[in-house]
């Protein structure tokens, strides 16, 4: 029998094509994929198309989360697969989101885009999207072969809250620098089993949160940051947490006034976890005392999560509004595969 895909357009380059009137680009009509695309017929798939007013992905905003989340949720037992068109700029961002957001998910979510426009001779969206949606529909023994959050970019199949966009010229946009790509694409799908998360026998049923707190900073430190420029960061009101960007292994300043504004957002309940600026590699807070003061203050180690993650994250737990030290345990252990323990 065929899969049944769901493809939802929600905007970015890959949806853009030459206006044969005006010669300027302009969002294409999914619905008419297959012409445009005859060779998807090829694939053992039926593919339902629902395309969202087309946004740059610079625009999206945690309501655009939450919709697509409700179309899932509520389209699931219709489809064996969902691929999502997003913009590349903030696809990592909307995919780790999407992947904290639903819970036991056991059908493939595979997010894909491109750099350069669908209506482009040289595009690479061709590809994108016709691997993603072979992806999203297979199966072996009856069962999805990647029942993931994903995202599908050139040749590889990440987990989508690994991801970090990386380039902006290079077709190969995005990198999972701390875990090993989900499949290799080449002549042949190449799935990296062992890596693939596998849902139990008997999950239970989906279930998406929609609520998600958006009172939260990326503060990135750098050699020089005034005191008064942090301080004045972490005293806006209502945020609730901090995604503190650090070096290397996990280190800030020890100077005074740097570990005492931390200590004070901390005292005032503001969850703070600690991740690094380094594309590659884990927080490790107890190698340095420039790590272990953070640790003695109460920061969470986000270990090896990404930015993207670290802050969709932050946002799907604070949006819980549980205990705070439920919060805090989850905020340091892996959820959905987020981080290497
Ligand atoms: N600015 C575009 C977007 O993110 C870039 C892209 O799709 O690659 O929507």
């Amino acid at each position: 029998m065929k899969a049944s895909i769901l493809l939802i357009y929600t905007g970015g380059t890959i949806g853009m094509k030459n206006n044969p009137e005006t010669g300027a680009l302009s969002p294409f009509d999914f619905n008419g994929i297959y012409d445009e695309f005859p060779s998807l017929r090829k694939l053992d798939v039926d593919i339902e198309v629902l395309s969202f007013d087309p946004i740059d992905s610079s625009n999206v905003t945690p309501e655009l989360w939450v919709k697509l989340a409700r179309i899932i949720r509520d389209r699931y037992d219709s489809f064996d697969g969902f691929v999502v068109l997003h913009g590349t700029d903030t696809m990592a961002y909307t995919a780790s989101a999407l992947s904290f957001m639903i819970e036991n998910l056991g059908k493939p979510v595979v997010f894909t885009g491109s750099q350069i426009p669908i209506g482009v001779l040289r595009t690479d969206g061709r590809e994108n999207l016709i691997t993603a949606v072979e992806i999203a529909g297979a199966k072996q023994d009856g069962r999805a072969v990647v029942p993931e959050v994903c995202i599908y970019f050139q040749n590889r199949l990440f987990r989508a809250n690994r991801t970090t966009k990386h380039s902006a010229e290079q077709l190969n946009a995005f990198r999972s620098d701390n875990y090993p790509a989900l499949a290799e694409v080449g002549v042949n799908i190449h799935y990296n089993a062992p890596f693939i998360h596998r849902p139990e026998d008997r999950p239970d049923p989906l279930c998406i949160s929609t609520h998600l707190e958006t009172g939260i900073e990326i503060v990135k430190i750098f050699p020089g940051m005034r005191p008064a420029t942090l301080e004045s960061m972490l005293a806006v009101p209502d945020i609730r947490g901090i995604v503190l960007e650090t070096y290397g292994s996990g280190n800030a300043p020890t100077a005074d006034r740097f570990v005492r504004c931390i200590g004070d957002a901390l005292s005032r309940g503001l969850l703070v976890v600690n991740v690094t600026q380094c594309p590659g590699g884990s927080v490790s807070m107890n190698l340095y005392e420039t790590g272990k003061c953070l640790q003695r203050a109460g920061v969470v180690s986000g270990r090896d999560i990404t930015t993207e993650a670290a802050v969709t994250k932050m946002m799907y737990l604070l949006g819980q509004n549980r205990d705070p030290e439920w919060t805090r345990e989850m905020m340091g252990v892996s959820i959905r595969g987020e981080m290497t323990l």
